[in-house]
């Protein structure tokens, strides 16, 4: 019988993604909204890897109802068709209503993938998931943007299953709930072809920069900042900031795409955000509009930031900002 919501379980060196734990706290509220409709969905975390068991504790703590795992020496590094298989193989077995995966590096080579070989479809870069009421199935209403941000397109899988989508980390908030341990299964899955590409060793690039995704406090640049990021930088150190930064700025070539903030870029939840000179066009906002506070300093009154801001600023950043700076110490020392 099709049923239950299925969640891929990303690990590197046995650290979950936070986006995995992300979608099975989602896939808790979709649980939620099926037993109002009368129907009992649960929440099963699929969990592919070697020598993973010692993680199951966590994935019940963030909402899974049972735990699949598929161990092979083959999957201790998530090699794409090794995944790939395990996982199709997985929906073959347990014929799963839903499938969500993260729309990270590995989530997004792995879930066109499946989706073709267990014949569905897939809504890719979702940013929203929910159950439609108004029907007695188990539809999904799937959302996503499209036209770069400008519309937003809801996606139905009404004829085949499981209803497949890839969600970008962040979009999500994970939530940590009293659990028990509970059901855990293991599934076994054999690889028979020789020629697949193996990963023998894994070389961990040394990281350039905190990584702005995990932030608590953003001070974002945009395009008119390019010629003033001393005091960008030298503002979000006072804070303990990481700097982020539109595409407008990132196009001018003084930061790097990775902390470009924005639907082509990450998206951050921090507890502040400052956008510094930013206009706050859709394609930005969608990376950031879920931050708990959202400062903008912009000259034009008129800008779009101000529409999402919790406090505007209505100004020139260069000459507000080592103001703010001034007064911020007085009550940091
Ligand atoms: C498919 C697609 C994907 C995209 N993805 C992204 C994305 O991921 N992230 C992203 O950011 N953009 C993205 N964009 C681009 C987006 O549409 C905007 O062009 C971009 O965000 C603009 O950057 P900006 O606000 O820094 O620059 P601008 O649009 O040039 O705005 C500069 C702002 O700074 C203000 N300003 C100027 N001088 C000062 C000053 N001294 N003090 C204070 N304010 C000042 C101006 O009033 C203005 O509002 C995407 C576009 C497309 C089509």
């Amino acid at each position: 019988m099709i049923k239950d919501i299925f969640v891929f379980i990303e690990t590197r060196s046995s650290i979950i993604a936070e986006v995995s734990l992300q979608l099975l706290s989602e896939a808790r509220k979709l649980k939620q909204q099926y037993i109002q409709k009368g129907m009992q969905h649960d929440v099963v975390a699929v969990l592919p890897g070697y020598q993973v068991e010692s993680l199951t504790s966590t994935l019940f703590r963030f909402g899974a109802d049972k735990v699949i795992i598929c161990q092979h020496e083959k999957l201790k590094e998530a090699s794409t068709q090794h995944t790939t298989k395990a996982l199709s193989d997985i929906i073959h077995a347990f014929a799963p209503d839903s499938f969500l995966i993260g729309a990270t590096v590995i989530g997004r080579d792995i879930a066109p993938r499946i989706a073709a070989r267990v014949d569905t479809g897939l809504t890719a870069d979702a940013t929203i998931i929910e159950v439609d009421m108004t029907s007695d199935s188990s539809l999904l209403l799937i959302t996503r943007p499209a036209f770069g941000g400008n519309l937003y397109g809801t996606i139905v899988c009404p004829n085949f299953r499981p209803q497949m989508a890839t969600i970008r980390p962040n979009v999500f908030e994970k939530i940590e709930m009293d659990s028990e341990d509970k059901e855990v299964v293991h599934f076994e899955t054999t690889f028979d072809k020789s020629d697949w590409v193996e990963i023998l060793k894994r070389e961990v690039q040394q990281a350039k920069a905190n990584d702005i995704a995990k932030a608590r406090i953003i001070v974002s640049a945009g395009r008119s900042m390019a010629k003033h990021m001393d005091l960008i930088k030298d503002f979000a150190q006072t804070i303990n900031a990481e700097v982020g930064a539109s595409r407008g700025l990132v196009e001018t070539g003084v930061l790097g795409k990775d902390v470009q903030v924005g639907q082509t870029g990450k998206t951050v939840r921090p507890l502040v955000y400052i956008a510094c000179g930013i206009s706050g066009a859709v394609q930005h906002t969608a990376g950031m509009d879920k931050a708990e506070c959202i400062i903008a300093i912009n000259s034009d009154p008129n800008a779009a930031i101000f529409q999402i801001a919790h406090v505007g600023i209505v100004g020139d950043a260069v000459l507000i900002l080592p103001k703010l700076k001034e007064e911020l110490q007085k009550i940091l020392n």
